[in-house]
């Protein structure tokens, strides 16, 4: 069978209209900047026959609503956070003669879109025969600005190559059509009114205006289009503004024109909003210089990574393409963050999880710290809800993040899988020690991490207890660990995991600031009112931690999973997949199932508590009652199986990661892409197969060569030095690539690097 995309290193190349496939493309060929979030829709916006999924987003943009509870209690999370959709600045529409161009039904030859994953463009390119007997060749371009977070810009270009017709060019600025989605799929935003209020649509002579409000949660947001290259007319009508152009097209006339695209939102005051807009795109560069930009941005992130798979472009192409992505969608200025389907969609209401720290960061902390730092100063943005929300909780000290959230605030309307998920308190502990260790960035520490995990060891001291049952240890009840298919457990180990490290890095950190930064430390004494005692009680917690023993060498991954009913694999038909949308709760609940990888990814984050046999025995036994119902969890079976050996099976659950939204596996790439998944490809590779670790200050790789390849190569930076590792069949090299001389160990043997 012919790949949906041709196979090929740098780009995701479409070839012909498939009007099934239009939704799944559109979440394929986005463009964002972290800020700005544009999906791939066609100019014209959609095509007779075709369903289409419009959607422009800001980073950050949300109304709320209340939560409607048929039975509500005490503490229920009170309001829905949605992403936005805001005005559409992308559309051109053309016009030869009477006839309005449409894939469904204009006759269009040659048919093509390309997403340059190192220009960072959307191109497009085709033959457009109209009725009149013209043959038009059509070229546009799309980007969204890396370097500047408000722009966005489109050209088009159409010349004429047979007979003649009367080309008009409309660009719309329009209040944005909703799609209505599924409500009977929870990871949908169905049923949200998310729609916005115009406040106004103006236009000038090149420019066009809009502004709009959310309902509720006080946003403004301004759009300014300013057109060039061609002159045309604008006119603002009730619901929007358009700019049209139009010239008579002969055999060998062109008709080319660009927009620049500017958006801006503002929470409260935002007056000045429509002028600051309309200044920062009238000065707006051109489109060249734009993409001449954007390639230097490029140029510099994939330098950083520095990744190719030598024998399988198929590979290489589902790699890179997921690293694009997960880099275009995450927010860069510490107040926003990665949504779980980043600004490619409205998949889970633009929310953020536990996915930003278990998944995304770790690629960022090794290839881009910078922009680690940006998405850790979100999680201290917020910690004021984190903490009014613990206190919601009955916990007098401490913060407990939201399970899902844009500003803070909890949206999970279902506690079991939402609230109780207290690992994520652990989840971004882990990653603020783990950014601390790599960069040994103090200020850092200082200033946002020391405080986050003070907030968050408090908090899992709070919530547990050292039990009399249990010979006094230190236990975690009633909590959901990863795995969202056995809720409300007692002792879940990777929450434990988590928990005791958090306890541990929390104390670690206040002494590391104690005798290193003295003045920090008595501020921090002061504001937290911390006291070494505090950290005393942390510690013997962290001590006592407990864990359910092993049974026939099978670890629990909470203390009642064993006893839970089996439900062999084999036995539940593959259309009731995903379990969740075709069973009560009640019924998985009781099984012996799991969703997605959680003992599995306690094993690979916290691995010298097992040993290898351990590993094995469990790797095989949690394969077997696995769904994978959840994105989430391939890419970390797969970096197991290669802790323990099992190249093959680490190589068949990596290759269903690597191009799981290219291929559109689990058959919801239209909500938009699978951000954690895609990140999860990238650890894959390079803790995976490379076996790469930055443990006690040391970085170590064990790198293994999958049969079906010829070599690998990726780059990695601790403080200041990057590394490059070249993996083929004679075995590594590895190189400094920049950045003072270190030590590292390759299969445990020690190599100077400089
Ligand atoms: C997974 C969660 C994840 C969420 C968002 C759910 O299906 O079970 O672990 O955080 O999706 O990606």
């Amino acid at each position: 069978m012919e790949p949906k995309f041709a196979y090929a290193p740098w780009e995701v190349t479409e070839e012909g209209f498939d009007p099934k496939t239009l939704r799944e493309n559109e979440s394929v060929f986005a463009l964002a900047n972290g800020f700005i979030g544009l999906r791939g829709n066609l100019e014209e916006g959609s095509a007779a026959g075709a369903e289409t999924i419009q959607g422009s987003f800001l980073n950050g943009v949300f109304d709320t609503e209340p939560i409607v509870y048929g039975e509500k209690a005490y503490g229920y999370a009170k309001n829905h956070e949605t992403i936005c959709n805001v005005m559409d600045a992308k559309s051109l529409v053309l016009f030869a003669g009477d006839e309005r161009l449409d894939l469904g039904v204009s006759d269009v030859r040659e048919h093509r879109r390309t997403l340059d994953l190192r220009a960072g463009a959307l191109r497009r390119s085709f033959l457009w025969h109209t009725r009149e007997g013209a043959v038009l060749s059509v070229e546009s371009e799309r980007l969204v600005s890396l370097k500047r977070k408000e722009l966005a810009a489109v050209r088009l270009t159409v010349r004429c190559l047979e007979g003649s017709c009367a080309l008009r060019v409309m660009s719309p600025l329009v209040p944005a059509v909703i799609a209505e989605g599924d409500p009977n799929d929870p990871r949908n935003a169905a049923g949200k009114d998310r729609t916005l209020t115009l406040a106004f649509a103006q236009a000038g002579e090149e420019m066009l205006l809009m502004g709009q409000q959310t309902k509720r949660s006080g946003f403004s947001i301004c759009c300014a289009v300013e057109h060039r290259g061609a002159v045309g007319v604008s006119q603002a009508e009730g619901s929007g503004a358009v700019w049209s152009t139009g010239r008579r097209m002969n055999p060998g006339t062109e008709l080319s024109m660009e927009k620049s695209i500017c958006y801006l939102a503002a929470r409260g005051d935002a007056e000045k909003l429509p002028e600051q807009a309309a200044a920062l795109c009238h000065g707006a560069p051109d489109f060249d210089t734009l993409l001449r930009e954007q390639r230097e941005t490029l140029d510099a992130f994939w330098e950083g990574v520095g990744l190719s798979i030598e024998g399988d472009d198929a590979l290489l192409q589902g790699l890179r393409f997921n690293l694009f992505h997960i880099y275009q969608s995450a927010g860069r200025d510490g107040r926003t963050n990665i949504a779980a389907k980043g600004l490619t969609g409205e998949g889970y209401e633009g929310h953020t999880f536990w996915d930003t720290e278990a998944y995304i960061l770790p690629v960022f902390l090794y290839t881009d710290p910078a922009l680690a730092r940006k998405l850790l100063e979100y999680r201290y943005a917020i910690l004021p809800k984190a903490r009014e929300r613990a206190r919601e909780l009955g916990h007098p000290k401490g913060a407990l993040y939201a399970w899902r959230t844009i500003d803070g605030d909890e949206c999970s309307a279902y506690f079991p899988a939402g609230t109780a998920q207290y690992h994520i308190d652990g989840d971004i502990a882990h990653a603020v020690l783990e950014y601390v260790d790599v960069t040994e960035d103090l200020d850092f520490l200082a200033s946002c991490g020391a405080e986050i995990l003070v907030e968050t060891a408090r908090l899992f001291y709070d919530l547990g207890f050292f039990s009399a049952e249990k010979g006094g240890r230190f236990v975690l009840n009633c909590v959901t660990g990863p795995d969202e298919y056995n809720v409300m457990v007692n002792n879940n180990v990777y929450t434990n995991c988590v928990a005791e490290e958090n306890l541990r890095g929390a104390a670690a950190a206040m002494e590391r600031l104690r005798t290193q930064r003295p003045a920090d430390y008595e501020r921090l004494c002061a504001a937290l009112d911390f006291t070494p005692a505090e950290a005393a009680g942390w510690l013997e917690a962290a001590e006592k931690m407990y864990y359910p023993a092993a049974r026939d060498g099978v670890v629990p991954q909470d203390d009642g999973f064993l006893d839970r009913r089996p439900w062999p694999l084999d036995s539940i038909p593959a259309e009731k997949h995903p379990l969740l949308i075709h069973y009560h709760g009640l019924t998985i609940y009781r099984s012996m199932v799991c969703k997605q990888a959680d003992l599995i990814l306690a094993m690979t984050q916290y691995g010298e508590r097992w040993t290898p046999e351990e590993k094995k025995k469990n790797f095989f036994f949690y394969d077997s009652v696995t769904t994978h119902d959840s994105s989430l969890s391939m890419a970390v079976f797969s970096l197991l199986a290669n802790e323990i050996g099992e190249v093959g099976t680490a190589y068949d659950y990596f290759m269903s990661s690597a191009r799981l939204d290219l291929d559109d596996m689990h058959h919801n790439t239209k909500d938009g892409l699978h951000m954690a998944n895609m990140a999860g490809t990238w650890t894959g590779l390079v803790k995976g197969f490379g076996g790469m670790r930055y443990r006690g200050g040391v970085l170590s790789f064990a790198p293994v060569l999958p049969p079906q390849w010829q070599g690998y190569r990726f780059r990695v930076s601790v403080r200041g030095s990057c590394v490059e590792l070249t993996m083929g069949a004679e075995g590594p090299g590895y190189r400094l690539v920049s950045g003072p001389a270190l030590t590292i160990r390759s299969y445990g043997k020690e190599l100077h690097l400089q």
